[in-house]
Order: structure tokens, then C-alpha cells, then sequence
């Protein structure tokens, strides 16, 4: 391995909001399947409850940074999805106390080395690596709740290179953002500064060296980051 090719630029594990104020960036939630067409295109069942699974603080990259594929050869898949951002410390809550305990909101990418999850399925074993890597989380700057209104309503998307991959809306979850708030409340005790990424709608595809990623959250923030893969 040619550790300059490797070397993987990490960030501080800092949220920003739109108006300036950094956050502390704690544990990164995710769901999986939280779109009936996303579940469709991937050939697997609707989930009779959220699918959860958390990323390491490695994982973030910031609006303008680049994502590093952590080996060649593998296929990495794009994933835009809304981000939720918790403002208060949440246990066995209601989703009426979870939306309460929403600070703000943003657009990220779960960024996903698909061969592996598929793999990992195969065999019934963790998603960690597939999902987890460095740099598989770009999170753009925070839009406080209280700029965002009907947030179910609002257009959020990615292109590639300028081309539109994907394109959906909170209506169309399985789970609202305050269900999966709520839902994760009861297994773990959430603290301001986690964020929670809230599933992928359809249109997921791979990213390839050079790629430009730019990602939206209606017309309140944008997300743009690179791509690199290291040649073996
Ligand atoms: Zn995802």
C-alpha cells in the first residue's frame, strides 16, 4: 500500500450552522431502507422496523472536503439523505418530544462500498466496514429547525458530475424523522450534536475517481465534495 496515495485528510469533528456557530459533532446514526423505492431497487424487504447502524467520527467530511475510498477496486455507491440534528438530550421519547429535541437540519451522503455491504448481507455479518470507513460521511452545514418549514415537503436530491442521480422527499419515508428519532431514543440515550441520517431514496449509484458530488436540501443548503480512489 502506498501510504501517499492512502493518506486521508481527517476533520475535526465540527457541524456547522448556516449563521457561523460550530457544533460538536457526536455519534452519526443512520438508517437503512427507510424508502419503499430504495427497498424496491436494492431487491430487499420493506423492514417491519427502523434498520440502524452508526459511523465513527472519521466519517465526517465536511462541505468542500473529499472522500477517500479506503481501497481500489471496490464499488462505492452514493447515498443522499436528509440529516437530522439533536439539540437535547432524548430517552425513551415520544415523537412529539423528539421533534422538540431537533436542533436543525441538514443534507448528507451515506457513502457506501456496496460489493462489501452486499457481501457482508451474504453472510449475515455487520455492516461497520461497508458503511463505516473514512470520509463516508459528508455532512453539509446546519439549517436551524426554525428556517425549515414542512420539512416532509421539501425537495432534496444529488448529482454527479452536474447529472441528476437522485431525487426525493421526506413524505415519502417509511418512518418520519420523528419516529426514527424516537425509535433510536429507546436503545440509546441521544445528546446534542448526534446527528441521524434518515435513509436514501432511490437512484443510488457508484462514484468514481474525479467525481464531483453536489447535494441538496431544497434551496436552505448545499453539499458539494470530491471523490477519490487511490490507484492500487
Ligand atoms: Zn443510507
Amino acid at each position: 500500500m502506498n501510504a501517499e496515495h492512502w493518506s486521508v485528510t481527517l476533520h475535526p469533528p465540527l457541524l456547522t450552522t448556516t449563521s457561523g456557530d460550530a457544533i460538536g459533532l457526536g455519534v452519526i446514526y443512520c438508517i437503512g431502507r427507510n424508502y419503499a423505492d430504495h427497498a424496491r431497487e436494492m431487491n430487499a424487504p420493506r423492514p417491519v422496523e427502523p434498520i440502524v447502524f452508526i459511523k465513527p467520527p472519521s466519517a465526517y467530511v465536511p462541505d468542500g472536503g473529499t472522500v477517500v475510498a479506503p481501497a481500489a477496486g471496490h464499488l462505492l455507491h452514493h447515498e443522499v439523505e436528509v440529516v437530522a440534528v439533536i439539540g437535547t438530550a432524548l430517552s425513551h421519547a415520544t415523537p412529539e418530544a423528539a421533534a422538540g429535541a431537533i436542533m436543525g437540519y441538514a443534507v448528507g451522503i451515506d457513502v457506501t462500498l456496496r460489493d462489501v455491504q452486499q457481501r457482508a448481507k451474504a453472510e449475515g455479518l455487520p455492516w461497520a466496514v461497508a458503511k463505516g470507513f473514512a470520509t463516508s460521511a459528508p455532512i453539509s452545514r446546519v439549517v436551524p429547525a426554525s428556517q425549515i418549514d414542512r420539512l416532509d415537503r421539501i425537495e432534496f436530491g444529488l448529482a454527479v458530475n452536474g447529472i441528476e442521480r437522485q431525487r426525493g422527499k421526506p413524505a415519502q419515508m417509511l418512518w418520519s424523522v420523528e419516529e426514527l428519532v424516537a425509535y433510536l431514543s429507546k436503545w440509546f440515550v441521544l445528546q446534542p450534536g448526534d446527528v441521524v441520517l434518515t435513509g436514501t431514496p432511490q437512484g443510488v449509484g457508484p462514484l468514481e475517481d474525479g467525481d464531483r458530488v453536489h447535494a441538496w436540501l431544497g434551496d436552505a443548503v448545499t453539499l458539494d465534495v470530491q471523490v477519490h480512489v487511490p490507484k492500487a
